[in-house]
């Protein structure tokens, strides 16, 4: 090990069938990463030698290699180590098996039928590696010339835009090594929630509309050889079990990989055998996270939304009359039986739209920018964006926003979440 200034610089030397696993560890660290020889990758991204690739604070990687390399870690991280037991094998041969039948669906196409690649949805309780095997599967596609869709249905962390949403993009490229999939005309649906629990109705609404979206996009669609990659939530019990199976029944999923619990991958088999069902053991190396570390992750991925990785971006910030705003909320709290009107079912509760009046209670909530023109389409059109209610000015009637785009707001609705950011930048 040499330390070059107050910077440590360490080289690792792996054998075939090995990763190297580190955190960065410290508020404002980076790490550099190069590959000195072999061939060696990031969840499925090919590095390239001599290149440095930077990892900022809070990233937890691994560098696997299938034949063998030298790296070079710069920087101060945390649990570094070398594992020699890896799923990746495993990983690999699911991706040959979805391989397969994007082959059987090529030459469907080839004959003139309406045929698809495989839907895929990866589920398993919280932090078993899930999303990083989607970003593991979606890379093999594409470093195979596919272009698959992928579709996060995980609201906690909302990988696509922001937490509270779901979202889908085509992946074109592999992802980048620090930065993950290019996110260029993603499709956004708000939930406003961070637990689908929150109001299940609406969930399930948006899912069954992000399916039907998803599929009227594949039709008659050569990139439909390619196949969806489906990310959930990790809640797996009771209504989260059910919720489960109405994803898997709205996308007509092909395959579900069930990661790490085997008591989940039973239920599956017993409840839906005409699906493939494949049960994979999660990586040792995946990181528990505690609710704290959520809670940042959360808030790192709105600043991330705003200002970029790097602060590449520049958001606007500006004043808006409040009766310049139409906003709405989702939802109403539930009446007691006893004044339900006999027709009304609780359901009808979970989708009421309400609409909100500015005020203070708006202070740090983050507002869905509906594409919907009307009210009544609000439920199910998705978003082009985000604003955050950075103050409001009760006595001129004024409300200061953070918006990615420079003002005037666009004449649309806007949807109040349960979201909340703190802008600090
Ligand atoms: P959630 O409960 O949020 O749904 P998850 O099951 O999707 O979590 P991931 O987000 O894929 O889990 O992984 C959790 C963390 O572990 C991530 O920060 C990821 O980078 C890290 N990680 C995953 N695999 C490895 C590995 N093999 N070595 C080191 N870190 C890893």
């Amino acid at each position: 090990m040499t330390i070059q200034g107050k910077m440590t610089e360490k080289e690792f030397k792996l054998e075939p069938d090995c990763e190297l696993r580190f955190e960065v560890e410290g508020k404002k660290e980076t790490v550099d990463l190069k590959l000195l020889s072999g061939k060696a990758e990031v969840f499925g991204t090919e590095l390239a030698p001599d290149k440095p690739y930077t990892f900022f604070s809070g990233a937890k990687a691994a560098v696997y290699t299938w034949h063998g390399c030298t790296l070079k870690l710069t920087g101060n991280t945390e649990g570094t180590y070398i594992a020699k037991e890896t799923p990746m094998v495993m990983y690999l041969n699911t991706h040959a098996c979805l391989e397969r039948l994007r082959k059987h669906a090529d030459e469907g196409l080839n004959r003139g039928e309406d045929t698809r690649g495989p839907v895929t949805m990866i589920v398993g309780p919280g932090d078993v590696g899930k999303s990083t095997l989607c970003r593991i599967l979606l890379n093999y596609a594409v470093r195979m010339g596919r272009r698959p869709i992928f579709v996060d249905l995980d609201v906690g962390q909302g990988s696509i835009a922001i937490p509270g949403t779901i979202g889908a993009i085509l992946v074109e490229r592999a992802a980048s090594v620090g930065e993950g999939f290019s996110q260029e005309a993603p499709l956004v649906y708000n939930f406003g929630h961070l637990v689908p629990l929150a109001n299940l109705t609406f969930y399930n609404i948006l899912v069954s509309r992000m399916a039907a979206t998803v599929q009227d996009k594949m039709v008659g669609n050569r990139k439909a050889a390619s196949g969806v990659i489906i990310n959930t939530c990790g809640w797996v019990k009771d209504e989260g079990y059910k919720s489960l199976t109405h994803v898997a029944q709205a996308f007509e999923v092909d395959v579900i990989i069930v990661l790490d619990q085997e008591r989940l991958y039973n239920e599956l088999v017993r409840d839906i055998p005409f699906i493939k069902i494949v049960f994979l053991p999660k990586s040792g190396g995946v990181v528990e996270r505690t609710p704290p570390m959520r809670i940042s992750a959360r808030d790192d991925r709105i600043r991330e939304y705003y200002y970029g990785l790097h602060t590449k971006y520049h958001p606007h910030s500006f004043e808006v009359k409040m009766s310049h705003l139409t906003i709405y909320k989702i939802g109403a709290p539930a009446l007691p039986d006893s004044c339900m009107p006999a027709d009304m079912k609780v359901d009808d509760h979970m989708t009421k739209l309400v609409p909100v009046e500015p005020g203070v209670k708006l202070k740090h909530h983050m507002l869905a920018v509906s594409l919907a023109t009307e009210p009544k389409d609000l439920l199910t059109s998705n978003v082009a964006g985000f604003i955050c209610v950075l103050d409001v000015d009760d006595e001129n009637k004024m409300v200061k926003v953070l918006s990615p785009q420079p003002k005037p707001l666009p004449k649309t609705i806007l949807i109040l979440t349960e979201i909340q950011f703190m802008d600090s930048n």
